[in-house]
């Protein structure tokens, strides 16, 4: 067994997080990652009454602790961020995980609710603030991710060693990760766990439509796109007929303003992707461990295989080491 910071703190066996993913974070995911660590995504919710029947629904599938995710970034219709935050409170969840733009007042109501609060972040400087803020574990989001990675382009190698040097509380790998290899690999960049995304989307308990776990499998690491680049809020998402015509149009001279692409972009139409199985319909997310995914286990499978190859791994490195030769 593996035994870091994370699986101390969050009273978990393995040393994964799930990411928060809209539209894909629903109570049978994260209860079935529960001997990892499951997050809730808040903005998968209508409103805040939807997420109590959720945690409700976790709950009742699972006994293991669990998390809820509230990320903070531009929005068409700006969501009930307090709502969902009271909500959760009340419903007696105890974990958080917040990502995104302004997240203090947030943190702070979190830790004077007595909760553990992890802050997911794609800088270090962003990262420092936030420990200042009293989050109990960060997690470092390198440019490999799906979704939001910042705008200073900086990979997880980079990071998660800075992080090394500079963090003095606990932190988590993020982007990039897939597999046993990876979470080794975090691990040795003093890491406690890793938090995957785009690896939980291609499980039997992923509430996504078949197709699109199938076009995952199929796809590689040549097969996303970054939008909003030239709106300073980039996002990694599916190279697709949509996604194409986002990237075409903000490259049109003169650019292009939020509302150009408003229409292609909706949360609401990417949403469909996942319920019809057309991974063209719209805008949906994806890191670059596309090219690593091949298969769709469950969550069990998936995350025992990931522990045994991460032992193996850290096991077989001590014979690298050779004794030195005594003068
Ligand atoms: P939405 O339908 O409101 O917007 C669709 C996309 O457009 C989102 O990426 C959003 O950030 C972006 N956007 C909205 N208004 C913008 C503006 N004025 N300028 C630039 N970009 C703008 O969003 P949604 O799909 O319903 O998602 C709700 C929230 O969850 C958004 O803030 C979204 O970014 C966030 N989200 C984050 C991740 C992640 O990587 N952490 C993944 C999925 C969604």
């Amino acid at each position: 067994m593996l035994k870091t910071a994370l699986t101390q703190l969050f009273d978990i066996r393995v040393p994964v997080v799930q990411g928060g993913m809209q539209w894909v974070g629903y109570p049978k995911l994260v209860a079935a990652v529960s001997n990892a660590g499951g997050i809730i995504t808040a903005l998968s919710q209508p409103n805040p009454t939807a997420l109590r029947q959720a945690i409700r629904e976790t709950r009742a599938l699972t006994d293991k602790p669990f998390g809820v995710n509230i990320t903070l970034l531009p929005t068409i219709n700006p969501p009930d961020y307090e709502g969902f935050a009271r909500a959760a409170i009340e419903e007696g969840v105890k974990i958080f995980e917040t990502a995104g733009n302004n997240p203090g007042p947030l943190i702070k109501f979190f830790k004077s609710q007595g909760c553990l609060v992890i802050h997911k972040c794609t800088t270090i400087r962003h990262a420092k603030s936030a420990e200042k803020l009293g989050v109990d574990v960060l997690s470092i989001d390198g440019f490999e991710c799906a979704g939001h990675p910042g705008e200073d382009d900086i990979g997880g190698l980079v990071l998660l060693a800075r992080a090394a040097k500079e963090l003095k509380i606990p932190y988590i790998a993020s982007g990039g990760f897939a597999d046993g290899r990876g979470l080794a690999a975090a691990l040795a960049l003093g890491a406690a766990g890793i938090n995957m995304g785009t690896r939980f989307m291609c499980t039997v308990e992923s509430s996504i439509h078949e197709n699109i776990k199938h076009k995952i499998v199929q796809s590689t690491e040549h097969d996303t796109i970054h939008i909003f680049r030239t709106l300073h809020n980039t996002a990694r998402v599916f190279k697709n007929k949509v996604s194409t015509e986002v990237v075409a149009i903000e490259k049109r001279p003169g650019g292009a303003k939020f509302e150009d692409v408003r229409d292609l972009v909706s949360g609401q139409r990417g949403r469909v992707v996942y319920e019809n199985g057309d991974p063209d319909h719209g805008i949906w997310s994806a890191g670059l461990t596309i090219g690593l995914i091949n298969d769709i286990p469950t969550c069990q499978e998936l995350l025992e295989r990931m522990e045994h190859e991460a032992e193996e791994i850290i096991g077989n490195m001590s014979s690298l080491v050779t004794p030195k030769a005594k003068l």
